[in-house]
């Protein structure tokens, strides 16, 4: 399986070299030429096994032989990822919620999101790949740009890899006060934290800078270091997410909710859009999905681009309850831009020039229609984020974060507008407990003005327990307290 780029036809790297680079020396992304096929006879045989099986046998697809990778390589780094370091031991369990729709639950990890299912993984995956791809005695500084999960759980899959640093940017005035804390006590000897002054853009677009600034290569590689990523745009990331869609699959037809080959769908709060592309990939794969839904928050961009096709990030920036998906420029829908353009890099790297230049592009109206026919998209305000936390709780007890809400929203309103109500799998990215503020004042509880005092009251009025590694973030010492304007991100990198 060799892997290319969204913006350069002529890219032909293999998987370990796509995962040790992250990106694409012109900017593109990397992806795999092809798509490996997964059989029905597959699925019902995944459904016997637990998610490590599972995870074992999809991600073998992706890293094969030909990036020099051994089936017990990957075996040993999956069962590592995935054992003790869930505190679910079904890793991502589904929940029942109501009768015709249940919540894939990615919270259970060390950081409490999603981001732990493919970042408890990269780190093993990296450091392989550096040593198959690259000489494997340079050290690799991972670059990281955050809008509150990532940074954390990067920083928890990384922490103490030998062979590896890690330096993470998040914007001061879009992350939450526990995601802040979390990352700001971060142990580990080869990690550092700082926050940039803008938004989460503003640090995304630092670090891309980075990337693409030729001399800073030089100079770190002069210092026997190169520079890696652990955002989505990484293919290390992205691959891991594809298994908990084809597993959340092998849990319904297992539990008998679904008969094989019966189509499900899938609604996604959307961001980056890393997560909703992995399902994506599993619906090439031959999973059976009928529609994808693409949930925003105000800051839907997503949603106006696969209503209209214009994807226009001009327009005025939303500090919401749900930051991780306060994004205007979603750096994982070029992938999908490259495949519903068929592969064609020219017209995706020219979209991408206009999204850089002007901030907006058009796809044509045949594109639209294709991508139309897989996906639908929906947004919510904060307004319907708090109405949606509050009716899971009253209706069915099950305590949603603010980004689980918008999804549920988003599939409320879409049902409504469809009459499609083909069973559907919310994916629950967070937990309630990491925007406690929020979801006390949801479900009408008195909201504590420190935050931490509302982990311990949102316990108190609901009887959910709140997860171990955010219990006691109040009394855990601060290590890092740096503050930079964007413009002076790349001197980090002499670190
Ligand atoms: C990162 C994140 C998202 C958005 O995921 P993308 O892959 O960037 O679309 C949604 N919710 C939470 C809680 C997140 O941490």
């Amino acid at each position: 399986m060799r892997y290319t780029s969204t913006r350069d036809a002529r890219a032909d790297v293999s998987s370990s070299q796509a995962i040790a680079r992250g990106i694409s020396p012109e900017g593109g992304l990397y992806l795999p030429k092809a798509v490996p096929s997964l059989s029905l006879w597959e699925i019902k045989a995944l459904a016997e096994l637990d998610y490590i099986g599972r995870a074992e046998h999809i991600l073998s697809k992706f890293l094969t032989a030909e990036g020099g990778w051994t089936r017990d390589e990957l075996d040993e780094y999956i069962r590592a990822a995935y054992t003790g370091t869930f505190a679910d031991p079904a890793v991502a369990p589904l929940r029942d919620f109501g009768a015709d729709a249940h919540i894939l639950e990615l919270f259970h990890g060390p950081t409490c999101a999603f981001k732990d299912l493919a970042l408890q993984l990269l780190p093993r995956l990296l450091v392989a790949s550096a040593a198959k791809a690259m000489d494997g005695d340079k050290e690799i500084l991972i670059l990281t740009a955050t809008s509150g999960d990532t940074g954390k759980a990067a920083l928890e899959g990384f922490k103490d890899v030998p062979g590896t640093r890690i330096l993470v940017f998040y914007p001061i005035d879009g992350v939450s006060a526990v995601q802040k804390r979390q990352m700001s006590t971060q142990e580990g000897g080869n990690v550092r934290v700082v926050g940039v002054i803008g938004n989460f853009d503003d640090a995304q677009t630092g670090v891309k800078a980075i990337f693409a600034n030729e001399n800073i290569g030089v100079v770190l590689n002069a210092r026997g270091r190169t520079l890696s990523s652990a955002n989505s745009i990484n293919w290390g990331r992205l691959a891991p997410q594809i298994v908990y869609y084809v597993s959340a699959y092998c849990d319904l037809l297992r539990a008998g909710n679904i008969t094989a080959g019966e189509p499900i769908n899938f609604v996604v709060p959307t961001g980056n859009f890393g997560n909703i592309l992995a399902a994506y990939y599993a619906k090439r794969m031959g999973l059976p999905i009928k529609k994808l839904v693409c949930a925003s928050n105000q800051n839907r961009v997503l949603t106006d681009f696969f209503e209209t096709g214009v994807y226009n990030r001009n327009r005025p920036f939303h500090t919401t309850s749900s930051p991780s998906m306060d994004i205007l420029i979603s750096s994982n829908l070029e992938r999908l831009l490259y495949l519903a353009a068929r592969g064609d890099a020219e017209q995706c790297a020219g979209w991408m020039r206009q999204l850089a230049h002007g901030g907006r592009y058009a796809v044509p109206g045949e594109i639209l229609r294709t991508l139309q026919t897989e996906f639908a998209a929906g947004s919510c305000d904060e307004a319907q984020c708090a109405a949606a936390i509050a009716n899971a709780w009253e209706q069915h007890k099950y305590l949603s974060d603010t980004h689980t809400a918008v999804a549920l929203h988003v599939l409320e309103e879409y049902r409504a507008r469809t009459y499609d109500y083909t069973r559907a799998v919310v994916v629950s990215t967070a937990s309630p407990f990491k925007f406690a503020g929020s979801v006390l004042g949801a479900i009408g509880a008195p909201v504590p003005q420190d935050e931490f005092d509302a982990l311990e009251a949102l316990e108190a009025a609901t009887g959910v327990p709140c997860p171990a590694p955010l219990r006691g973030l109040r009394d855990k010492p601060v290590r890092f307290t740096e503050v930079c304007a964007p413009a002076r991100m790349a001197e980090y990198t002499r670190w």
